[in-house]
């Protein structure tokens, strides 16, 4: 079946159009042509094929999208907190009731398996706008009195105009971890999504443009140093939101340096997960969720910032225990992602796939031990040009490539440890620092371990859950700023203290 087929099939029973021919940018509300009248293809990792096009954005078009945010950005600001919460509840409103749409939309556009972005994806997109709008209400300005005559108040301002760059591994969670911070705190945005995946977010844009105020929320599609790159750099720009590769971030960095505004980098991750003796000790259900943890590796395609990549089992487990990874890893359905029971689908792109595979041959090239997988996975039946690998488990050490650098695929590197020291010690020889997992029945081990690891998220007895309320970000090269919190608000806005003094008396000096 074409990809195309399979959109209007599951689309139809939706009383929902398929996808467009082409995307325009969404610009001020309306859906605006690129002025360079550029287009390129948005190929469907599923099989390989061409599914709609993109506005190729550039310069110009940023330069449009910044002044429709600059004009909204008037009348939005000073906006109740009631109205933007308001908004932001129809927007969750409005995805809730096209939730299966939304889901379709994603799995084509990325490749993931439908199971995923049924039960992770859209439900956490739907719960990050209710948390924002919930928390603008709740957010108070403070005010203390420093003596008898001095009131001070502190009111938190919106930046202004913000750009935000996301990646392809979580097209609209991403997007929606940074809308609804920045529209709720009063900011208009304009937003560059990833190259691989422009689609499902314009999706979402013709699903809410009607309830939308003109110009609060733009985006604008197209390649990195084309959209990107004129976006971040912009001294119309208040504050640029990154999400993506470590090395991108550094430029975009770079580049906001030059208007000195502020930037918040959601980067990469080389994630440990560490399984400590005392699993072993635990009963059968405990044992099995052990298991389940370590494979965590390919939820997603293991294209997760912080993909559990890194495995460290203790060495008095490791036989039992590794035995129990390779055989759940090896029943791991590989399929078609819109099939029910696809348990992995597609790479995001060609380059991804291919970059995976290289990292497989890296891993073999430096000696490392493949327990499982290590190469493409041939499927058939209108698969045969989609981006499918095997799901890799490579036994080795912390020195090798495969442990130390970012592979962004369905690829967990094991090795083992002795103690509880040489477990912290190779779960922080990386130059990352975004998650962590630990799985334990040692009470002490649960605070002592958490505490010495150089991670912003430590999971323990248990692995990839993102609700909102639970901040999230990076240490070390994986970054700054904490999304998914209400402390990301103060991300895009800015204090003002006001210092009112209530005394008749001059102070003296002159
Ligand atoms: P990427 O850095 O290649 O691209 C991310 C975005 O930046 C895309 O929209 C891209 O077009 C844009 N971009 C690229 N070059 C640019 C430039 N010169 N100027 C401005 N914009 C530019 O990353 P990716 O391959 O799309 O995503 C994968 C990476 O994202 C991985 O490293 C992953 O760990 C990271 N990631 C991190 C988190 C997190 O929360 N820490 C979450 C998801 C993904």
């Amino acid at each position: 079946m074409e990809t195309l087929d399979i959109v209007q099939e599951a689309t139809s029973a939706l009383k929902r159009p398929a996808f467009k021919e082409r995307y325009e940018h969404f610009i001020g509300g309306e859906w605006v042509k690129p002025v360079r009248g550029e287009y390129f293809d948005n190929i469907s990792p599923i099989d390989g094929k061409p599914f709609t096009q993109a506005a190729r954005g550039t310069k110009e078009d940023i330069d449009v999208a910044l002044e429709a945010a600059h004009k909204a950005f008037r009348t939005w600001s000073k906006t109740s907190v009631a109205m933007r919460s308001k908004l932001l509840l129809d927007i969750a409103q409005i995805m809730e009731d096209n939730a299966e749409l939304l889901a379709r939309v994603e799995t084509i556009d990325n490749g993931k398996a439908l199971r995923e972005t049924r039960a992770a994806d859209i439900p956490l997109c739907i719960d990050h706008f209710r948390y924002f709008a919930g928390c603008i209400r709740a957010d108070e300005s403070t005010m203390s009195e420093h003596d008898e005559f001095t009131v001070s108040i502190n009111l938190q301002e919106p930046l202004g105009v913000v750009g935000q760059i996301i990646p392809w591994n979580f097209p609209l969670l991403m997007a929606t971890w940074k809308m609804a911070p920045a529209l709720a705190a009063g900011c208009t945005v304009v937003m560059k999504p990833a190259e691989q995946t422009p689609t499902s977010i314009m999706v979402l844009m013709e699903l809410i443009q009607d309830i939308l105020p003109p110009g609060i929320l733009n985006v604008v599609t197209g390649f990195g140093p084309e959209a990107g790159k004129p976006l971040a750099s912009s001294p119309r720009v208040a504050k640029v939101a990154f999400t993506g590769e470590t090395t991108t971030g550094r430029l975009i960095m770079q580049y906001a340096s030059e208007n000195l505004i502020p930037v918040t980098m959601e980067l990469g991750g080389k994630s440990p997960n560490i399984f400590m003796p005392s699993i072993a000790d635990a009963d059968d259900e405990f044992f099995d969720k052990c298991v389940e943890g370590a494979v965590m590796f390919a939820l997603n395609q293991g294209e997760i910032c912080t993909c559990p990549s890194r495995l460290l089992v203790h060495e008095s487990v490791y036989d039992r225990f590794m035995e129990r990874v390779v055989e759940r890893t090896k029943s791991i359905k590989l399929g078609h992602p819109l099939a029910e029971d696809t348990m992995m689908g597609a790479q995001a792109s060609n380059d991804q796939f291919q970059k995976i595979l290289s990292y497989m041959e890296i891993g073999k090239q430096e000696g490392a031990e493949v327990l499982c997988g290590g190469g493409p996975a041939n499927l058939n039946s209108g698969l045969e040009n989609g981006y499918y690998v095997q799901p890799t488990i490579f036994h080795g050490n912390n020195k090798m490539r495969i442990f130390q650098e970012e592979i962004f695929g369905p690829v967990v590197s094991v090795t083992t440890f002795k103690d509880t020291a040489e477990a912290i010690s190779i779960a922080n020889d990386s130059l990352y620092g975004l998650g962590a997992g630990l799985w334990t029945r040692d009470a002490h081990e649960i605070y002592q371990i958490p505490r010495a690891i150089e991670a912003g998220r430590v999971w323990v007895n248990c692995y990839h859950a993102y609700p909102a309320h639970a901040p999230f970000g990076g240490y070390k090269k994986s970054g700054f700023g904490r999304e998914t919190h209400k402390m990301m608000l103060n991300h895009y806005r800015q204090t003002k203290n006001m210092l009112i003094s209530y005394n008749k008396n001059k102070l003296g000096f002159f």
